[in-house]
């Protein structure tokens, strides 16, 4: 394991490999003005690597294993299951400038330092996250919430820690629709996948992938309409 401390200004060059430009772009102009130093290492293991970047000379060294070691056991498990052209090389930023839980874009994935701070066991982040690298559906492929619902149901399924930091599926309650996204909607695609159709979430993340999906997915897929699983769903939850 390479590990190096340089000025922002020699991660510039970094940069150039990263997979999304406008993500290259929004860095450079970030740090530039802050002249802020970075921690970089390049990981490589098993055909994928990770380039981790930390922003943050406070972030705990157990949590930077523990998310480094998710990565190498859920994303290429994930890419076996779900998109085998998915990118070889993913981009971990902890940047303390960020204050949502973490966002992905291309292939980079941006963390909020002070979240983990918060939440030590919330390792699965990166099991959610990484799927969003492994979603890359085209613009307007399909509904954000089902593009979270994938990576939550994904979560679910392959999480590392899931129990450990008491993370589970939003149990049903009359007043949730599956547009709610994140958790609601993951636990209906489990129930589909239960019920209905055993292969339901890798047929859908494939159809958004090839810009094939439509509302005609569920019927060619379930024999019904989103509302009418939503409400076969809603009298019987169990999953
Ligand atoms: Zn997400």
């Amino acid at each position: 394991m390479k590990k190096i401390f340089l000025s922002i200004v020699l991660c510039f060059s970094m940069l150039l490999f990263f997979d999304n430009a406008s993500a290259q772009r929004d860095w450079r102009n970030t740090d530039k003005d802050r002249n802020v130093a970075a921690e970089i290492d390049s990981i490589t293991k098993g055909g994928y690597t990770l380039i981790w970047i930390n922003k943050d000379p406070d972030f705990n060294q157990d949590i930077k294993k523990r998310l480094i070691d998710t990565y190498f056991i859920t994303y290429p498990q994930l890419a076996k299951d779900f998109n085998r052209a998915t990118l070889k090389s993913v981009t971990f930023v902890i940047d303390p400038e960020y204050k949502g839980v973490a966002a992905t874009s291309g292939g980079v994935i941006r963390y909020n330092p002070e979240w983990f701070v918060k939440n030590p066991s919330d390792i699965d982040v990166v099991t959610h996250e990484v799927m969003h690298v492994i979603q890359s559906y085209p613009h307007r492929a399909g509904p954000g919430w089902l593009t979270e619902g994938v990576a939550d149901y994904v979560r679910f399924k392959y999480g590392v820690a899931n129990e450990e930091t008491n993370w589970s599926l939003t149990e049903f309650n009359e007043k949730q629709s599956y547009e709610n996204s994140y958790r609601i909607t993951a636990r209906f695609l489990h129930w589909v996948v239960t019920h209905h159709d055993k292969k339901f979430v890798k047929k859908l993340d494939h159809a958004l992938r090839e810009g094939k999906y439509d509302e005609d997915f569920w019927v060619k897929r379930t024999g019904s309409t989103v509302d009418q699983l939503w409400e076969e769903y809603s009298k019987n939850p169990i999953i």
